[in-house]
């Protein structure tokens, strides 16, 4: 990844002397917390990018002289309880069948950023998504459900973890 600066320059030399400066090869570069995923224009032929935010995983579009001059830094999830916020829509976001998915790549010994990079999601998300599905699996075992759920889950994983549980829930 290259930072914004050097980036910017090689264009301006590579692409010098069009009526209109292309902005593509800032494309997958990252500034502060924001990688480019796409770059457009708006009113008055303004340059715009659509950035994803690599402290959150939110997505969001802004000026793109904001982001090179490092005005704008993040998806606003800089402030905490925004974070906060941002972590759980993106967790909230993801698909019924992806979060067992999620859980069962760390069963089978998989690292959060490994999952993370496999999901396309921040590290936060996953760790999140984790937490939030070791809460309903342990619901599931406490409350006497684990086998009736064990036929019904979504992977091997969890069926194999559901099942064991329900063997030590009642020995
Ligand atoms: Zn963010």
């Amino acid at each position: 990844m290259q930072n914004g600066a050097a980036a910017e320059s090689a264009g301006r030399t590579s692409k010098g002397g069009r009526p209109r400066k292309c902005y593509d090869h800032l494309i997958g570069t990252v500034h502060h917390f924001l990688v480019i995923d796409r770059i457009f224009r708006r009113a008055q032929n303004e340059p715009y990018a659509a950035t994803t935010c690599t402290r959150c995983g939110t997505h969001t579009e802004c000026r793109l002289r904001n982001i090179l001059s490092g005005h704008t830094k993040s998806c606003k999830c800089l402030r905490p309880e925004q974070y906060v916020t941002n972590i759980k829509v993106q967790a909230d976001r993801l698909p019924e069948k992806k979060v067992p998915q999620i859980w069962s790549m760390q069963f089978s010994g998989a690292g959060r950023w490994a999952i993370a990079i496999e999901h396309k999601l921040a590290v936060i998300v996953v760790d999140f998504a984790l937490r939030r599905y070791q809460r309903v699996l342990d619901w599931i075992i406490n409350t006497g459900r684990a086998l009736i759920m064990a036929m019904l889950a979504v992977t091997p994983q969890v069926h194999e973890y559901l099942r064991k549980a329900e063997c030590r829930f009642q020995n």
